[in-house]
């Protein structure tokens, strides 16, 4: 029997998915070259926006008309609206923390044993350099717009030493990028442990690896991280930090609990301890009210902070979020307007702040033999050979463009 597994969403859903195949497999399933050959299809879905569900319903009825036979799985982040809709076009339904209750499924006898504790499950990691880590799950913020507290719970925070036995059990194998995932990494706590201890701790670990994390919240964006990662020499300098917009009384309506100015105050604090840092955000564009100069003031915003990339989000709303309740009364047109002007922005700051690594030598982990992840996360092209791919390389820089960079191995 051969399964594929479909993912939508954010690397927290990546992360499950590489659960669910470690899952699938010791039930002897493998998997399928491509999709329209699977028997199992698991879609791993994201309630977040409405676009990544009209995607699902399209894939629903194109794998349904392709091989009718074909079973279909669903899981993920749903919302109780989107389940229902779906519940008589698929097979099954189920939560990710129920993941072992596959079994009554499958109708396949387990080849090898699974642990009983979800985050103890050993994921079928994508490749042998690079693992995302869940340290935690939940959220607890209840931002107006977002669904997460509603699918995915209160906030869940692994215990440290299971964190650091996955991670010591990966460098010993050769991982030599670790990415801790968490809806909001900085209100970490679990035996006494907060953030910046945990990433020390890992820090301290043996081995040539590096450390980055998503995602932050700016108001739970300490001092002591900012430190922690201001002196180490393994966490990537760079930061991905949500502002959502830059006018403080959509921010009020989205219930962020920062303003405009403590964003660009923590920035301009980050920048003075990490120069090299790169910078990445999330913005809301049409959030419901959002008037022209409330959007001005997100562009002004922009232009000042001058961001290396942002994920520009057109507002849609999503049921049994507290902004559902209010009009969604920017036009489509319009925030197509305002997505194009945040756009050009984005390119021009973010072209500039790559023209000035021209010249520049920087350190790069190769994920493909032409191809890879600088320290400061950046996209890094370049001339290598199959040898390289999972090693650290030095690439001098030579050429820049809004979203990555070109080079030349030294
Ligand atoms: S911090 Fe806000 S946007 Fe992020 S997951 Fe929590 S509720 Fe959603």
């Amino acid at each position: 029997m051969q399964y594929h597994i479909i993912t939508y969403g954010c690397q927290m859903n990546k992360s499950d998915s590489e659960r669910i195949a470690s899952v699938i497999e010791k039930y002897g399933l493998s998997p399928a070259p491509k999709k329209e050959n699977a028997d199992l299809i698991i879609i791993n879905a994201c309630s977040v926006r409405q676009s990544a569900m009209d995607r699902i319903y399209g894939q629903i009825r194109y794998l349904k008309l392709k091989n009718k036979k074909i079973k279909i799985f669903l899981t993920g982040c749903l919302l109780a609206k989107d389940k229902e809709k779906l519940r008589n076009k698929t097979d099954l339904i189920f939560k990710i923390k129920n993941l072992l209750k596959l079994s009554n499924f499958l109708n396949q006898k387990l080849k090898k044993q699974i642990s009983d504790d979800y985050f103890q499950i050993s994921p079928k990691y994508q490749n042998k350099f690079s693992a995302y880590i869940p340290i935690m799950t939940g959220c607890n913020n209840f931002c107006s717009y977002c669904v997460v507290p509603y699918v995915r719970g209160r906030e869940y925070c692994r215990s440290p030493k299971k964190i650091i036995k996955e991670i010591k059990n990966l460098i010993k194998n050769g991982c030599k990028q670790i990415i801790l995932l968490g809806q909001n990494v900085n209100s970490y706590k679990s035996k006494g442990v907060n953030f910046p201890k945990l990433l020390k701790m890992i820090n301290d670990l043996k081995g040539d690896f590096w450390l980055a994390f998503f995602t932050s919240h700016p108001k739970d964006l300490s001092d002591e991280l900012i430190k922690t990662m201001a002196k180490s020499k393994k966490i990537n300098p760079y930061l991905h930090l949500p502002i959502q917009s830059g006018d403080n009384q959509i921010l009020k309506k989205m219930n962020r609990k920062h303003t405009a100015e403590n964003y660009e105050n923590l920035i301009k604090k980050i920048r003075r301890k990490i120069p090299q840092i790169a910078i990445s955000t999330d913005i809301i564009i049409g959030f419901p009210g959002e008037t022209k100069n409330q959007f001005q003031n997100t562009a002004e915003l922009m232009e000042k902070i001058k961001f290396d990339m942002a994920y520009l989000n057109k507002y849609s709303p999503r049921q049994q979020t507290a902004a559902f309740k209010l009009k969604d009364d920017v036009s489509q047109k319009e925030k197509k307007r305002r997505w194009a002007v945040l756009n050009e922005i984005l390119k021009k700051t973010a072209l500039e702040n790559n023209q000035k690594l021209i010249g520049k030598t920087i350190e790069v982990l190769a994920e493909k033999n032409n191809f890879g992840r600088g320290f400061n996360f950046k996209d890094v092209q370049f001339k290598g050979d199959k040898k390289l791919i999972g090693k650290f390389v030095k690439i001098k820089i030579t050429q820049a463009n809004p979203w990555s960079l070109k080079g030349e191995l030294i």
